[in-house]
């Protein structure tokens, strides 16, 4: 993939956007477990990260997958990974199927505010049986005349104590298995819509994360996104954005995490000489770099295949492998860069230890590791007869 000035412009922006609005308050939202989505994100939507790929019809700024991949890039090295969690629900995760298949109406009021940032979205799928097995959810939406009554609960999710509305994926019908769901916008001011608990986490601090109770929710049919019953369908393809958004993100991590490591193991002395002056080190270091280097090229590759129009079969592969090769990368250079600083390693005060607890979670969320290899097993003809 070749940047264009266009690109290195909007890399700049994004890049003094965070260290403006994010970074100096990093450590205060960690400590209080939340970053106040209502205030930042407005700001991020007059810089138009939101709205990268969406069409200026509805807010959006018109351009294609090889500016989400510069925007991932930066978020990545933003010094808290909740904050770009959570402004990766807002972009790749929560929007894409409203973009894709919502009516004008609905766009209109929820996916227009969403790319001004003035509102707060949240992607609904996990449930307390329901996780990597998608299609054993049980939150059921039965229609009574012009309105879906929604009951259920939901777990894990992100923004979702702050969300203004979310993209909801939901059983619409008894058809079982994958058949029978549906996309549905919930707004959360709905009654019978809770925040049953908000969530104590590993890492990832900075980001809300809830679990939602659904009683008797009434929300209109209209608020159905695309096809009723394609529910489950429309959100496979949504999670490859997710997917792509997370590796995009965990290359611009690790190689500033590499960088980093690199620098203070130049100042830090042992045995009268800096710690990188250890071949051994130096090594470690230039492997890990070489792999972070590998992984970037593969999801340029990705990026390329999305601007090219490739169809979702193939999108879907090198969104999976991407993710899965991510997710373990990222745990590896988290391990040895803490490593390589010993003990400050160790502290809260330096970055190293929010790094290594915000990392874990890309082998879990948005599909495990094992769902990865069992998506690839199964496009390769490997998968259950
Ligand atoms: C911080 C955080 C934020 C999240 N945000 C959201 C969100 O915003 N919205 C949302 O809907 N969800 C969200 N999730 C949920 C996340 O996507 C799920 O946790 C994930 O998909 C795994 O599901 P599970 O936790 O139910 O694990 P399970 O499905 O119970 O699986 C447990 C482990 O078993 C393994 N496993 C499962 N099935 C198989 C198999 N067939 N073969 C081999 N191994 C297997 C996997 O390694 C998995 O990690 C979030 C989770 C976390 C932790």
């Amino acid at each position: 993939m070749i940047f264009t000035d266009e690109h290195e412009q909007f890399r700049a922006t994004v890049r003094e956007v965070i260290d403006r609005h994010i970074n100096p308050f990093a450590d205060d939202w960690e400590a209080a477990g939340m970053f106040p989505a209502h205030e930042l994100f407005p700001k991020l939507g007059a810089a138009g990260i939101f709205g990268l790929e969406y069409d200026p019809a509805d807010g959006g700024q018109g351009a294609d997958h090889s500016f989400t991949v510069v925007y991932g890039e930066e978020f990545g090295r933003c010094a808290t990974g909740g904050v770009a969690m959570a402004v990766s629900v807002q972009t790749d995760m929560a929007t894409p199927s409203l973009a894709r298949f919502g009516s004008p109406e609905l766009k209109e009021r929820f996916l227009r505010p969403a790319i001004a940032g003035t509102a707060v979205a949240a992607i609904a799928v996990t449930e307390p049986d329901a996780g990597s097995d998608v299609a054993g959810l049980r939150t059921r939406a039965v229609r009574d005349g012009d309105e879906w009554v929604i009951n259920g609960t939901k777990l894990y999710i992100t923004n979702g104590v702050q969300a203004d509305w979310l993209c909801l994926l939901a059983r619409t019908s008894d058809a079982g298995g994958h058949r029978g769901m549906s996309q549905i916008v919930v707004p959360t001011d709905t009654p019978g819509l809770e925040v049953s608990r908000k969530l104590d986490k590993l890492g990832q601090r900075s980001s809300d994360t809830a679990e939602l109770s659904f009683v008797d929710v009434r929300v209109p049919i209209e608020h159905t996104i695309g096809t009723i019953d394609r529910g489950f369908q429309q959100q496979m393809e949504q999670f490859q954005n997710e997917r792509l958004i997370a590796a995009y993100m965990a290359t611009g991590q690790m190689a500033l995490a590499v960088e980093r490591t690199a620098a203070y193991a130049r100042e830090r002395h042992t045995f009268g000489r800096p710690l990188l002056d250890n071949q051994y080190l130096a090594f470690r270091l230039a492997e890990l770099s070489a792999e972070v280097d590998l992984l970037r090229h593969y999801t340029y590759a990705c990026a390329e295949q999305i601007v090219h129009g490739a169809d979702l079969i193939t999108v879907t592969r090198m969104a999976s492998i991407a993710k899965l090769k991510a997710g373990r990368l990222q745990r590896e250079v988290a391990d040895a860069c803490m490593q390589i600083h010993g003990g400050i390693g160790y502290m809260e005060e330096t970055w190293t230890a929010r790094y290594f607890r915000d990392g874990r979670l890309l082998s879990i969320g948005g599909g495990a590791d094992e769902i990865m290899l069992r998506i690839i097993a199964d496009l390769s003809g490997w998968g259950r007869s």
